[in-house]
C-alpha cells in the first residue's frame, strides 16, 4: 500500500524571545513549537509545525513518539477518522498504573495536542500524496483571506509614539488590520488606547480587541460601551475561563460588539457548550491544540448551524487552509513582528504571500509550507523527548 504510514516523529523546538510581550493577563518570553512528521511508503512526508506549549511540550512529543506511533505505523494515512478515534479513546493507550484515573488527573490538553499534531501531519501527507493544497481537499471556498496582525502589546517604555509607529507599520506592509491587546489597564484607560489606535489608522483598518480573560462581566460591558462607535470588529475573551458559559452571554447582550472565545477549548464538546450557551458570535478554537483538522471540521460544521463564524488562535500556517475551506471563515492572524514569533519568519522555506490586506493560500500540496531543516536543528530542544 503506497499510502501506508511507515514512520512518525515529533521534534520539540524552543527559543527565548529577544524582548517580553505583555498581554492583558500575561507576558510572553519564549516561543515553543512541535515539528511533527508522518512518512509514507510512497515517499511523501507530512511535516508540519504547530502549538506553542511550554510546560508540557516534551510530554506531548513523548505520546506521539511512543503510543501514537505504535497506533499509526502500518495504517493507511487516508483513514483519518479511524486514526483520530484510536488516539482519542484512552482504551487504545497504554495508561499502565492507575489507568483512566491517571488521565482524569492529567492535563487533557496534552492528549488533545498530541492528537492534533499527528492529525494535521496526516492531512499534510494526504495533500502531498494527491498533489493538492489542503484547503482544496477540505472544500476550497476562498483562495485568499483578509489578514490582520496580532499586536498592540504592552511593554516597558512603550508610549503613544511607539504604538503609532507599530500601527502605521502594519498598515504600510499591506495588512488589513490589528487585533490589539486590552485588559491590563482599567476599561476606561484601555478604551483610550483603542480610541488612539482608531485615530491613528483611520476608518479603513480593522481593529479587534483581545482581553485575554482579564475582566469581570461588568468591566467588559463598561469597556465595550466606551469603545462603541469606534468600529471595533470583535472583543475576544473578555471574561475569565470559569465564567464563560454564564458571563459571555451577558456581555454579548449588552456590549454591542461581536464576542469571540474558543481558544481555551480542547475539543468539540467544549465548543458545543459555548454554542449552546449563546456565548459567542465567533469561535477561535485552535486546531493545533483541539484535536487537529479532523476535529476542527466537526466544530466548524457545528458553528455554521448556530450562525457562528470561525476565527483562529495562532499558527496561521494551518489556519489559513482551514478558514479558506469554509464560507464562514473570517481573518487569518499573524504575529507581524519578527521579535514576537521568529519561527513564522524563519521556519517556513516559503511563507504565504501577503498583499493588499490579504493572505493568499499556499498552492503547494498539503499545507504548502516546506520547512527549513537547518532552522529545525537550530531550535531543537536540548533535552531529547
Ligand atoms: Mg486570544
Amino acid at each position: 500500500m503506497k499510502t501506508q504510514i511507515i514512520d512518525v516523529r515529533a521534534i520539540p523546538l524552543e527559543l527565548t524571545l529577544n524582548r517580553v510581550f505583555g498581554g492583558g493577563t500575561y507576558a510572553v518570553y519564549s516561543r515553543y513549537t512541535l515539528v511533527t512528521e508522518v512518512r509514507l511508503a510512497n515517499g511523501a512526508l507530512g511535516q508540519i509545525y504547530g502549538g506553542d506549549e511550554e510546560k508540557h511540550q516534551k510530554e506531548v512529543a513523548r505520546i506521539i513518539n511512543g503510543p501514537f506511533r505504535d497506533l499509526l505505523i502500518g495504517q493507511d494515512v487516508f483513514d483519518v477518522e479511524r486514526h483520530w478515534e484510536a488516539m482519542f479513546r484512552c482504551s487504545s493507550l497504554n495508561l499502565v498504573n492507575r489507568g483512566i484515573h491517571t488521565l482524569d488527573l492529567a492535563n487533557k490538553a496534552i492528549l488533545m495536542q498530541a492528537i492534533a499534531a499527528l492529525d494535521i501531519a496526516c492531512w499534510d501527507a494526504i495533500g502531498k500524496s494527491l498533489n493538492k493544497p489542503l484547503y482544496k481537499l477540505l472544500g476550497g471556498y476562498a483562495d485568499r483571506l483578509p489578514v490582520i496582525a496580532i499586536g498592540g502589546y504592552y511593554g516597558d517604555g512603550k508610549g503613544e509614539h511607539e504604538f503609532a509607529d507599530e500601527l502605521l507599520c502594519y498598515k504600510r506592509t499591506g495588512l488589513a488590520g490589528i487585533k490589539m491587546k486590552v485588559g491590563r489597564l482599567s476599561p476606561a484607560d484601555d478604551a483610550e488606547r483603542v480610541r488612539f489606535a482608531r485615530e491613528t489608522v483611520g476608518e479603513d483598518f480593522i481593529i479587534a480587541c483581545d482581553a485575554n480573560q482579564a475582566w469581570t462581566v461588568e468591566q467588559a460591558i463598561d469597556f465595550a460601551r466606551r469603545v462603541g462607535g469606534l468600529g471595533i470588529r470583535w472583543l475576544e475573551e473578555p471574561v475569565q475561563w470559569y465564567d464563560q458559559l454564564q458571563g459571555l452571554p451577558e456581555v454579548r447582550r449588552f456590549a454591542g460588539i461581536p464576542i469571540v472565545a474558543g481558544q481555551g477549548e480542547i475539543s468539540r464538546f467544549g465548543c458545543r457548550d459555548l454554542l449552546l450557551a449563546g456565548a459567542v458570535d465567533i469561535l477561535n478554537v485552535d486546531a493545533t491544540i483541539a484535536g487537529g483538522i479532523t476535529e476542527w471540521r466537526r466544530i466548524a460544521a457545528m458553528a455554521s448551524m448556530f450562525n457562528v463564524s470561525m476565527a483562529h488562535h495562532e499558527e496561521p500556517q494551518v489556519s489559513v487552509h482551514l478558514l479558506a475551506s469554509v464560507p464562514h471563515g473570517l481573518y487569518v492572524e499573524v504575529f507581524a513582528d519578527p521579535a514576537r514569533d521568529p519561527l513564522w519568519f524563519e521556519l517556513p522555506a516559503q511563507r504565504p504571500e501577503i498583499r493588499d490586506g490579504f493572505m493568499h493560500v499556499p498552492q503547494g500540496p498539503g499545507l504548502g509550507i516546506p520547512l527549513n531543516e537547518h532552522v529545525i536543528e537550530r531550535y531543537r530542544a536540548l533535552v531529547p523527548a
